[in-house]
């Protein structure tokens, strides 16, 4: 039997109007739709609908592979990240809640206080895969081509545009620090 939270590919969430497709899920005709198999998840506070799913993660390959995911939240020692299917092939990755984790000493080269100064919740970035712990992922962004891809304002969520090296919202001129990969906005 089928659980009532459990869905397969394909399968009917909400409508667009209700949840935003959240991580797992796609949008076609003005419906959120599952594009795996797993357990949906609603987030009330953001509208968002997102489907989790067991770890799949070939056992070989998985160190040092490069992947790009969502940040979901983020305190001042850890981010926790929503993997995006990477994009090597035949290659799906999908983690549970609350297994995904940047720590703070794993951002950058450069001292970094706080992981809120480097991510913020809802920004895109791109990841190394450090380490597995048992069920959980440890991810790092050292390096020039990781870190934050798109970053949204935490005033006004409006993309957030790079201009000299530093992040500036175009809408309501807030300016914000990230961890940013080289290629940020390109
Ligand atoms: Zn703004």
């Amino acid at each position: 039997m089928k659980k009532e939270d459990e869905v397969l590919p394909g399968d009917y969430i909400a409508p667009k109007e209700a949840f935003l497709p959240g991580f797992g899920t796609y949008e076609k005709k003005g419906e959120v739709r599952s594009c795996s198999t797993g357990n949906v998840k609603k987030d009330m506070k953001r509208r968002k609908a997102k489907v989790m799913c067991k770890p799949q993660i070939p056992k070989m390959q998985r160190k040092g592979l490069i992947v790009e995911g969502e940040v979901d939240k983020v305190t001042d020692s850890v981010a926790f990240v929503d993997l995006f299917t990477a994009r090597s092939k035949s290659f799906r990755y999908v983690p549970r809640d609350n297994s995904t984790v940047l720590r703070v000493r794993d951002i950058s080269d450069n001292y970094t206080e706080s992981a809120r100064d480097a991510m913020r919740a809802g920004d895109i970035a791109r990841f190394k895969v450090v380490d597995i712990t048992g069920d959980s992922v440890v991810l790092g962004t050292i390096g020039k081509k990781l870190g934050v891809i798109q970053a949204y304002c935490s005033k006004c969520r409006h993309p957030l545009k790079k201009k000299n090296g530093k992040l500036v919202c175009p809408h309501c001129k807030n300016k914000e620090e990230r961890k940013i990969a080289s290629d940020y906005g390109e």
